[in-house]
């Protein structure tokens, strides 16, 4: 069956002027074309939606989130709920978490610590057992009290990663992440904000254990993030050869150099930082992860102002998770702009075709163009006068993941005969 979206505003995605009183038509998975609709044969049969004085971009792709993360009602303990919940239940919550992202317009979103269970997400939803964001998995490879270790306290044996020490254990982990079927692989070569009892300046994971995980992965054909907060952490990253920079809270101008150079890819997710900063105290955090995440936020807008003016390339990821829960991801865009000061086009552009191409999928998604896969969302406004809308679920009228309408807040009503 196919689909047409007539008399929108189309943003595509390339960062160029908008395309007004378009017509966009997906056959199947994909875009068939986008066009002028004066212009624009529409095949007979076609679904039409009248979507004028609507904007219709690529759907939102969050390049950090954390979908293991409590989806209920009420509120939970941030780090005991993952020690006092069944991974049963877990996946659950995590399932409800890919949800959520899709009906706040993100079609896609990377998980930055992942293992089977987010590969389990994955499928489901490529399978369409559950409508939620395409899921790319990061499998968490990480050291014996590094920043992913500390998120379980220690005197608790159950713990939900494996550990990887000295380069034969790290490559062994690679190796079966990549028979478990992850996308990429996330490693940390810094401390952490809420991990507990480290410092964001220890050293995690030697260079030689490092280049082995780089090797190895690049060598499956993963791509690695890795998580860094300091100078000595971002410098560790770029040696090893890694492909995106998470976080990157302090970058001087060598460093900064050097990712242009090696291409590598900044992720600033800003949203978690001011999360924590805003309401981590009422959330009981404890005083030694506020303060990290002060000197996080000390260091950080300077360095990420210093990036974009360079050209480093960037994409968007928020680090959702239990603190900043899921449903927020537009919110990064925002600070983009008001941090940053990034332009409206170009965040959008941070969030969609640059994330695509960050993740890996940039020739199946992130842009609006014929073939490729049909991610797009209906927006009441103009993002380019106000990028806050689309932090407001009203707004998002429609979403759209792999041709399929999964998310429909009135766009239904607006079906037109052809006369
Ligand atoms: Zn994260």
């Amino acid at each position: 069956m196919d689909i047409a979206l007539l008399g929108g505003r189309v943003i595509d995605g390339n960062g160029g002027p908008p395309l007004d009183d378009a017509c966009l038509l997906v056959r199947g998975r994909e875009i068939l074309t986008v066009g002028p609709r004066a212009t624009t044969a529409i095949p007979d049969g076609a679904i039409t939606y009248d979507v004028s004085g609507r904007t219709v971009l690529p759907g939102l792709i969050d390049g950090h989130v954390h979908l293991r993360a409590y989806a209920g009602a009420d509120r939970s303990d941030f780090y005991l709920w993952s020690q006092a919940t069944f991974y049963e239940e877990q996946i659950l919550h995590a399932a409800r978490n890919a949800r959520r992202a899709l009906e706040a317009g993100v079609t896609t979103v990377r998980d930055a610590a992942g293992a089977r269970l987010e590969v389990a997400i994955k499928h489901a939803t490529d399978q369409q057992l559950l409508d939620g964001a395409r899921v790319v998995v990061c499998g968490f490879v990480g050291m014996t009290g590094g920043h992913g270790d500390l998120f379980t306290p220690p005197a608790v044996d159950r713990r939900p990663y494996q550990t990887a020490d000295g380069p034969d254990e790290c490559r062994k982990l690679v190796r079966s992440y990549a028979r478990d079927g992850v996308d990429w692989i996330k490693i940390c070569t810094s401390g952490g904000v809420l991990s507990i009892g480290d410092e964001s300046d220890w050293r995690n994971y030697t260079l030689d254990e490092v280049r082995t995980i780089v090797d190895e992965a690049h060598a499956l054909g993963k791509r690695v993030a890795a998580h860094a907060h300091t100078l000595d952490g971002v410098r560790q990253a770029l040696d090893g050869g890694v492909d995106s920079i998470e976080h990157g809270s302090s970058l001087d101008a060598d460093l900064i150099r050097r990712m242009i150079d090696q291409g590598t890819w900044l992720c600033p997710t800003l949203s978690v930082s001011e999360q924590i900063h805003l309401s981590g105290a009422e959330r009981g955090l404890p005083p030694a992860a506020l303060h990290k995440n002060a000197l996080v936020r000390a260091s950080r807008t300077e360095a990420h102002r210093a990036a974009v003016a360079a050209g480093v390339r960037i994409f968007m990821g928020t680090d959702t998770s239990s603190i900043l829960p899921f449903g927020r991801h537009a919110w990064e865009l925002e600070l983009l702009s008001t941090l940053l000061g990034v332009e409206p086009m170009r965040a959008l552009q941070i969030a969609t075709r640059d994330a695509a191409t960050a993740l890996g999928l940039g020739e199946r998604t992130g842009v609006l163009a014929a073939g490729r896969w049909a991610d797009i969302l209906v927006v009441d406004g103009d993002p380019l006068a106000d990028i806050r809308i689309l932090q407001r679920p009203e707004c998002i009228q429609a979403v759209f993941r792999d041709g399929r309408l999964l998310v429909d807040r009135g766009l239904r009503s607006a079906r037109a005969t052809l006369s």
